[in-house]
């Protein structure tokens, strides 16, 4: 798993401009705690289209079965992704380490670890479907099979690369979602790095803050 924020557009102080535009005033003109007080009222209140304004931008590598779960939110996102029927991208796998039994209060979920012997088991299976994904996909690459029909064997780990950009408010929701115990843990920890990596550049802090993030 990569995540790269790439691009920023916008601040806490873009949104205090967007909805100050109500009454035909801008961010400059009051203080920094009129303008936080602002941001908070409009994130309890549902105001939620001044934080449509900013916009952020990453590269995600990812499993493709991470990658569905992320497309999923659709509203404010603009998706770009790597294509197999152009590269032959059948190389990076994201081979798992630390098995989860089947939760037994949630049909999606998953529960406490496996235990060491099947996890050992659970690793040699994954590593050997892996192994023979490779070697079938070049063998029907050797045959003249095409990128695009050949991809076709290989299994939901293959990682994938796509562009992300996306409003502040649609990674806000994409947060609220995949960060919650009941998202799946690969996703989560792919969510939880785009929201560090944004954190880190303070851009948003009071924003983040205001919808509890
Ligand atoms: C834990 C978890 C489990 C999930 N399990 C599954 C699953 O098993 N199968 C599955 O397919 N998905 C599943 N999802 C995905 C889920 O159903 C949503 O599609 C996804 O979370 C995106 O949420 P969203 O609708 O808020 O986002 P967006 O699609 O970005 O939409 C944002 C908002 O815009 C509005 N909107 C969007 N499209 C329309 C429309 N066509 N008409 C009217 N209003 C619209 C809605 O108010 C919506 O909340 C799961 C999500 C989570 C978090």
């Amino acid at each position: 798993m990569k995540v790269e924020l790439l691009d920023v557009f916008g601040d806490d102080n873009m949104i205090c401009n967007v909805a100050r535009v109500s009454y035909r005033k801008i961010a400059a003109m009051y203080t920094l705690e009129e303008n936080e007080k602002l941001i908070l009222f409009l994130a309890k209140n549902n105001h939620w289209s001044p934080f449509a304004h900013p916009k952020l931008q990453f590269r995600l590598e990812m499993p493709i079965y991470v990658e569905r779960q992320i497309i999923k939110t659709v509203v404010g996102v603009d998706y770009n992704s790597v294509s197999g029927r152009y590269v032959d991208f059948s190389d990076g796998y994201t081979t798992i380490y630390a098995w989860r039994k089947q939760s037994t209060s949630s049909k999606q979920g998953s529960g406490e670890d496996l235990d060491e012997t099947n996890n050992i088991i659970a690793t040699i299976i994954q590593d050997d479907v892996v192994d023979n994904a490779k070697i079938a996909y070049q063998k029907l690459l050797d045959l003249g099979v095409s990128k695009e029909q050949a991809r076709t064997i290989l299994p939901l780990n293959l990682n994938t690369t796509m562009i992300w950009t996306g409003s502040l408010y649609a990674l806000i929701r994409l947060c609220k979602q995949r960060l919650k115990s009941d998202a799946q843990k690969e996703t989560r920890d792919v969510v939880q790095e785009m929201l560090r990596q944004v954190k880190e550049t303070n851009l948003f802090t009071t924003s983040l803050t205001a919808y509890n993030l």
